[in-house]
């Protein structure tokens, strides 16, 4: 089953809502990033998000960065995600683990920690980058983005984040909603929503059970009149190539290339989001040499 989301509005504008089914892509990052089980559901919770979130930005250049740094010792993880669904992630220590919680729970906020920042950076291409920053909640992400919205963005929002790691510690179902509340509901309407989040099961355990995104979307919000307004594929993707690497490699200048030619005669570069390796041999780094000389 592809991961997806949706985008969705109750017809009467008193709501907008996200949901997102991404197994797959935290699949792929648990690989790249060879994540322990709690780093996993902390890494999968933060890139479900940053996809969802970033399908608000309008043009298609536009970066959205999330980055979680906490006290505790997963270090900070960042996500990274553009308006179609493409993400992409770094953690700094993906090995880091806890027990789980007394209900069986992976226990993110204890590798997250309690204390630290949420940031948002939204990229549009212009000189500087609008960022926003609020302090942890609980380390548990999910929060911590409901009180980023509310605090930084004055948007009254509900934020769930799931993932479900399997015992060979593959992600078994992943997953996230995002609900803001407009400015026409009721308080009624508010209490309604509410109590429908209290009485649901884990969004976790309704995407392992095979829930769509748009049948999660009536489950949870089964009161209002809500309709699909657009559908988008989520993945994990990595936006490097040979020729990015390369200007990297220009950026560095004359000496640095110089003296790499000189003690290794050549260079391999990783790119720390997917893994690619890109090997610049004795004859490649003397053309770039060459470049940085002509320019
Ligand atoms: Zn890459």
């Amino acid at each position: 089953m592809k991961d997806y989301m949706i985008r969705g509005m109750d017809r009467e504008g008193r709501l907008r809502v996200f949901v997102a089914r991404t197994t797959q892509m935290v699949d792929e990052a648990r690989k790249i990033h060879n994540t322990s089980a709690t780093a996993t559901a902390a890494m999968g919770r933060l890139l479900t998000a940053s996809a969802m979130m970033g399908a608000t930005m309008k043009n298609d250049t536009d970066l959205l960065t999330l980055k979680v740094s906490g006290d505790g010792p997963v270090g900070t993880i960042t996500a990274v995600a553009n308006n179609r669904g493409e993400v992409k992630g770094l953690i700094d220590n993906p090995a880091a683990d806890a027990p789980s919680t007394d209900s069986g729970k992976l226990d993110v906020g204890a590798i997250v920690g309690k204390k630290g920042v949420f940031v948002s950076i939204t990229d549009i291409g212009m000189r500087d980058p609008y960022i926003g920053q609020t302090s942890l909640v609980t380390g548990e992400i999910g929060d911590d983005i409901a009180n980023f919205y509310s605090e930084s963005e004055q948007i009254p929002t509900a934020v769930g984040l799931g993932v479900l790691v399997d015992r060979d510690l593959s992600c078994k179902a992943a997953g996230g909603f995002i609900i803001q509340l407009l400015p026409f509901i009721t308080d009624e309407e508010i209490g309604m929503i509410e109590s429908s989040l209290e009485k649901a099961r884990p969004l976790s355990t309704l995407i392992d059970e095979g829930y769509t995104p748009e049948e999660i979307m009536e489950e949870l919000l089964s009161e209002f009149n809500m309709e699909t307004t657009d559908r988008i594929d989520v993945s994990y993707t990595c936006d490097c190539s040979a020729d990015k690497v390369e200007k990297v490699l220009i950026s560095l200048g004359e000496k640095e290339i110089g003296d790499i030619i000189e003690e290794d005669g050549e260079s391999e570069v990783v790119c720390h989001f997917c893994n690619t390796k890109y090997h610049f041999h004795k004859d490649d780094l003397e053309k770039i040499l060459l470049t940085i000389k002509n320019k």
